[in-house]
């Protein structure tokens, strides 16, 4: 029996496929939270998805094309495309309102929506996840990977990350 598949099934179901692949760096978020995952595209059976890194050169990106094209043929899409979209550059704002509450669940600060982001003297003020306090500082540029940095709250002297890709 030859069923005729519905396109836009297929596109619904590739897309789940490859929103359903987590950042290595934050595994509470995928690349839909995240923003990375732009679009996917199925002509012909052959699935084309395109993604755009937090950063340029962010060294995730390898792993998660590879992971994409993992997912994609467990669903039994055969020789899946990954495309590197470098512009527009990616935003903070491109995450989801979900993947920022995640990222507070997880202990790490959610980047400010550009639109709303407040600076202080040139420095952005970030809110402790913990404790919600605004009297913060930073310790380090660089945290437990690169596309966090180490802040620590004074109000409840916790350290924490705080998510600065963009
Ligand atoms: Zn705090």
């Amino acid at each position: 029996m030859v069923a005729l598949q519905d396109k836009s099934d297929l596109r619904q179901r590739a897309w789940n496929a490859a929103a359903s692949v987590v950042d290595p760096e934050i595994p509470v978020l995928t690349i839909a939270d995240l923003g990375v995952l732009r679009e996917v595209a199925v002509n012909d059976g052959h699935v084309e998805v395109a993604i755009t890194p937090t950063y340029s050169g962010c060294p995730a990106m390898n792993m998660i094309a590879l992971e994409i094209e993992l997912a994609l043929e467990r669903e039994g899409f055969r020789k899946p495309k990954v495309r590197t979209v470098l512009s527009p550059a990616w935003t903070t704002d491109w995450m989801s309102e979900e993947g920022r509450q995640k990222l507070k669940a997880y202990g790490v600060a959610p980047p400010e929506p550009a639109s709303s982001r407040r600076a202080l003297f040139g420095v952005q003020q970030i809110k402790c996840p913990q404790c919600g306090s605004e009297n913060t500082e930073l310790l380090s540029e660089f945290g437990s990977t690169s596309c966090k940095a180490l802040w620590r709250c004074r109000s409840c002297r916790e350290p924490f990350d705080y998510f600065k890709c963009h």
